[in-house]
């Protein structure tokens, strides 16, 4: 190994260990160091969100935790020993390209750190176009970046597993999240899927069998005992297409496709995303349509909380039906709380002064 690929792997390391920087204000931060409560740096006063601190394998485990026990079980794996903890099926995409203007054939490739899962490549690609750049998660660029700031902020680590939060104060308050966290799971949580519009029968169909197949799963690993079970991610999506021909193909030469966001027409040739939630049948949307209706953000990875026949992010579903703290941003699952005269809600202890720590209601110097 050369020096310099042993500093750039240096580097690399750096930037993935503790001194995480502000994305945010740059130069000004020595180093993410997280507030005990608020979710913010000490060292600069910005967000947790703008540090991203963690990684991949730690994304992955939250993002597998908030799937497991909800219809989309099937983007996440059983780890290993890992005592019932699922992983995310992150499906990420390398694509290859042939570099022309050398005499030698050679290729360079590229990676985007998540993909829609169960398309080709090319309609992957397509869909990847039809989003702005910014927000390609394409490795090593901002997209990427921003798609990992997207995570934390709209699918918080706090509002989906009481262990990472600090402002639970009683027994009763943990088993009402606990219960408020079943409930969205089952009732309210999806996974946008990608596909030509016209296709949603065929979407309906492989989401039957999967179904299917998971009750069939159940019984039988009750019946085994703790056997592990193999998903077949690639191999749904397969049979998926196969099925579409005959179950419930939507004739494409008549049928305009309308946005459920814009009411705009969705071209055939162009991949749309659906929601099972919402009924494949009619309901799709433009890629650049589904977002939050809230605070119109795209979707991270597509995941959505679907209310009163509306698209949301975690963030601003649970904020439906829950109060949030303006203090430490958790969910308030206590009976009293803080009401502020522009309508923030806090935790009573939390509303006051970042420096001193004084009610906001009597003035400091701060
Ligand atoms: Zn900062
Ligand atoms: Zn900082
Ligand atoms: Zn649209
Ligand atoms: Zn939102
Ligand atoms: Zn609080
Ligand atoms: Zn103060």
């Amino acid at each position: 190994m050369d020096v310099s690929s042993a500093m750039e792997k240096m580097s690399v390391k750096q930037r993935a260990g503790v001194a995480v920087q502000c994305h945010a204000c740059k130069e000004s931060c020595s180093g993410f160091q997280p507030h005990s409560w608020r979710k913010a740096c000490i060292a600069c006063g910005c967000s947790t969100v703008d540090h991203a601190p963690g990684g991949d394998a730690e994304d992955d485990q939250q993002m597998g935790r908030l799937l497991a026990d909800s219809p989309c079980s099937h983007l996440t794996a059983k780890v290993k020993g890992g005592g019932g903890l699922r992983m995310y099926k992150r499906n990420r995409m390398i694509v290859t390209n042939p570099v022309v203007s050398r005499k030698d054939p050679t290729f360079n490739t590229t990676t985007y750190d998540w993909a829609p899962a169960g398309l080709n490549q090319t309609l992957a690609m397509q869909y990847m176009e039809l989003i702005p750049e910014s927000r390609r998660p394409l490795s090593g660029t901002v997209g990427a970046l921003e798609r990992r700031r997207q995570l934390f902020s709209q699918l918080p680590a706090y509002d989906q597993d009481p262990m990472k939060c600090q402002s639970l104060a009683s027994e009763e308050e943990i088993s009402s999240m606990l219960l408020f966290v079943k409930s969205y799971k089952q009732e309210v949580l999806g996974v946008g899927e990608v596909a030509l519009p016209g296709e949603g029968g065929a979407l309906r169909e492989a989401a039957i069998q999967r179904t299917a197949k998971e009750a069939k799963d159940r019984s039988n690993s009750d019946k085994k005992g703790a056997l592990e079970q193999q998903h077949h991610g690639s191999t749904d999506s397969s049979t998926a297409t196969a099925t579409g021909s005959t179950n419930g193909t939507d004739d494409n030469t008549k049928t305009v496709h309308l946005c459920t966001g814009c009411q705009g027409e969705v071209a055939k040739e162009n991949p749309a995303v659906y929601a099972e939630r919402a009924g494949y049948h009619s309901a799709l949307w433009h890629p650049t349509c589904f977002v939050c209706s809230e605070c119109g953000q795209g979707l991270v990875d597509l995941v959505y909380f679907w209310s009163n026949k509306k698209l949301f992010c975690g963030r601003h579903y649970c904020q439906t039906v829950r109060p949030r703290c303006s203090g430490c941003d958790e969910l308030i699952f206590c009976q009293s709380f803080h009401t502020a005269k522009d309508g923030g809600t806090w935790h009573p202890h939390h509303y006051c002064c970042w420096k001193c720590g004084q009610n906001l209601d009597t003035p400091c110097q701060h």
